[in-house]
């Protein structure tokens, strides 16, 4: 199962335990992710991967 590490606490979630929110954006859509740990949001959880 893929796993991403939040780049802020470190903690590796689940993809199904992020919560990702697509927001508008002047360019488009964009889609923000937020570490159910510690609440920190981060956009591209691409980088990430572990
Ligand atoms: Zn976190």
């Amino acid at each position: 199962m893929t796993k991403v590490a939040c780049p802020d606490c470190g903690q590796n979630i689940a993809m199904h335990e992020i919560e990702a929110r697509t927001v508008t954006q002047t360019s488009g859509f964009a889609t923000n992710y937020r570490c159910p740990f510690c609440r920190a949001d981060f956009d591209d959880i691409n980088d990430n991967m572990v």
